[in-house]
């Protein structure tokens, strides 16, 4: 079976087509600047690669192009797009309402939908990625897959804030979680690679992106996650600040008199890795930068991994303990200096790195921790779409 997932955002579409059940790639691309003078569509199958700049008006037409160029020239990986037999939808908010994958139908839509509100910047361009390929793929079984599903697991303690309750029972103020679609496939992964079944096991998954979240997950269930009503709570990331004095926004509104969008700007985009070190949202630069002696760089770094070790000294009480720890995504893959400033004098804890184990391990799985060092602590890269083409799978061929 085909497989097509599809992560739509306001002007790009990135797509990769699998074949199932084995979850081979068959081709992977991505349509951007939708809308913009000068769009973009890249596809790489195989050891093909395609690029072309053309307008792309909207995202019916970008899908459209997309189509045409899994289906055209020799070798292409589709004969026709309707071989196409489920389309996986990466979808951000599903609110309360959606604890696990589901195939879509109106009902569905008309759910997501009324989740807007949660996710304003996110879900529209979503539904949109879901309706146009409900048009130009009549014939798929489409399947949403939600960020924050998988926390849905969460306990009242860890998802209620000191709000009066009304506004949770009310207007749905509570914490939701998003990367769950990354820390159920680490998690998953984990286990296999710990040779233990997943319902066993205690496990901290540190997600670092550009957005970055860690997970408390216990028997395969998210008992804690560090974002909340939105992206904004929990670690330091490339721009957002994260936890904060909720206070700070008044201060901020009355003594600066900023509206609620610029402050909106300051926290989301402004703040995080890139406000702290004036310089870069960028690990990778800023660890150039620290490493010629830049003050500000070495500031932000602190900061990351100073948060990134408290979350991991809260989720150890949380869980009682741990079973392994583990990193994924951009920086978590990828950065050894990271991984050692979290964890270095963490002996006490169970948490032991070998550090030539840690140095070698970058962009691929592997386990960093000293031999026989009681908590195991694991690199393993984040795979969404293989999560994401795995569900629409099931589900598709369950219907
Ligand atoms: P997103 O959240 O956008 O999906 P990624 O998971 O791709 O982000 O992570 C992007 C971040 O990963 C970059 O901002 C960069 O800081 C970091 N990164 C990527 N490669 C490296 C590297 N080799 N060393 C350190 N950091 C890296």
């Amino acid at each position: 079976m085909k497989v097509l997932v599809l992560n739509s955002g306001s002007s790009s579409i990135k797509y990769q087509l699998f074949a199932m059940p084995e979850a081979t790639v068959l081709a992977r691309g991505s349509v951007e600047r939708i809308g913009e003078p000068r769009g973009e569509v890249k596809q790489r199958a195989g050891e093909r690669e395609t690029r072309l700049e053309e307008p792309i008006p909207d995202h019916e037409s970008g899908l459209r192009r997309a189509m045409q160029l899994l289906t055209s020239g020799e070798g292409a990986p589709l004969s026709a797009p309707d071989e196409i037999e489920a389309v996986g939808h990466r979808v951000v908010h599903g609110g309360e309402r959606f604890t696990e994958t589901v195939l879509i139908d109106d009902e569905v839509l008309a759910a997501i939908e009324e989740h807007v509100a949660l996710a304003p910047l996110h879900n529209p361009p979503n539904l949109i990625g879901i309706r146009v390929a409900r048009e130009v793929l009549p014939r798929a079984r489409q399947v949403a897959v939600f960020d924050t599903a998988f926390h849905q697991g969460m306990p009242p303690r860890a998802y209620l804030y000191g709000l009066p309750h009304a506004l949770y029972e009310e207007d749905g103020i509570r914490r939701y979680g998003f990367h769950g679609t990354s820390h159920r496939y680490v998690a998953t992964r984990a286990a296999e690679l710990l040779g233990r079944p997943l319902e066993e096991l205690k496990l901290i998954t540190c997600h670092l992106g550009n957005g970055s979240s860690m997970a408390a997950i216990e028997g395969g269930r998210s008992v804690d996650t560090s974002m909340g009503l939105t992206p904004l709570e929990g670690l330091v990331m490339g721009t957002r600040c994260g936890d904060l004095d909720p206070a700070i926004v008044f201060h901020l509104a009355r003594t600066k008199d900023l509206p609620i969008d610029a402050l909106d700007r300051l926290l989301n985009k402004e703040s995080g890795l890139r406000g702290l070190s004036g310089a870069s949202n960028d690990v990778r630069e800023l660890e150039r930068l620290r490493a010629g002696g830049d003050p500000g760089a070495r500031r932000a770094l602190e900061v990351f991994t100073y948060r990134i070790r408290k979350y991991l000294g809260a989720y150890l009480a949380v869980l009682g303990g741990a079973d392994a720890v583990v990193f994924t995504a951009g920086i978590g893959e990828n950065s050894p200096s990271v991984r050692s400033e979290v964890l270095t004098g963490l002996a006490a804890l169970g948490l032991e790195l070998d550090e030539a184990r840690n140095r070698e391990a970058v962009g691929r799985e592997a386990d960093i921790a000293r031999e026989g060092a009681p908590v195991r602590i694991l690199v393993v890269p984040t795979d969404e779409e293989k999560l994401i083409a795995r569900d629409s799978f099931a589900l598709a061929s369950a219907a």
